[in-house]
């Protein structure tokens, strides 16, 4: 089998456009208000030589929007059972949320590589606000943006390096 590279992060932040965009069409479902994503979904990735399956976590399931925790909780559960490489992803426009440091502390625990990714950063204005991730501690987020179609080759370039 592949390696698996698993997109984790709190409802809303753009997982599932980032995988979309990645994937290169529309496999997951982007909700503006709850979670949902049918089901598991993932996409081969190609780069650099090598190749891995990558898989939007988000949304098992029907995600009770009073207990978000539980979808971060499934999503943790799956990577620790399954990736090679966490992609922890966060909303650089709305900066660091209680939600995101459970999801640091859980991934800090599972001993697996992560790379932090600060996702709508559609200008470079906002990517500058970036900064406030350092507190994550998973080091300065590689900023992308699945709305403008930023960061692709940096990112994949990032998940390369820990595969
Ligand atoms: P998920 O719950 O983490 O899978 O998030 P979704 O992919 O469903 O996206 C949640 C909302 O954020 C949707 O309204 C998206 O259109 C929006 N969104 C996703 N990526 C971006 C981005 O790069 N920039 C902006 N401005 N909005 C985005
Ligand atoms: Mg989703």
């Amino acid at each position: 089998a592949l390696p698996l590279v698993a997109i984790v992060g709190r409802p809303n932040v753009g997982k599932s456009s980032l995988f979309n965009w990645l994937a290169g069409r529309r496999i997951s479902i982007v909700d503006p208000t709850a979670g949902v994503t049918r089901d598991r979904v993932s996409t081969v990735v190609e780069h650099g030589g090598r190749v891995w399956d990558l898989m939007d976590t988000g949304g098992i399931g029907i995600v009770d929007v009073d207990d978000l925790t539980a979808d971060v909780e499934r999503q943790i559960q799956f990577a620790i059972e399954s990736a090679a490489v966490v992609v922890f992803m966060v909303d650089v426009r709305e900066g660091v949320v209680p939600l995101d440091e459970d999801v640091a502390a859980r991934l800090r625990a599972i001993n697996k590589p992560v790379v932090l990714v600060a996702n709508k950063a559609d200008t470079a204005k906002l990517g500058e606000q970036a900064g406030e991730f350092n507190r994550l501690g998973y080091g300065e987020p590689l900023c992308v943006s699945a709305d403008q179609k930023l960061g692709k080759d940096e990112l994949f370039e990032a998940i390369l390096a820990q595969l």
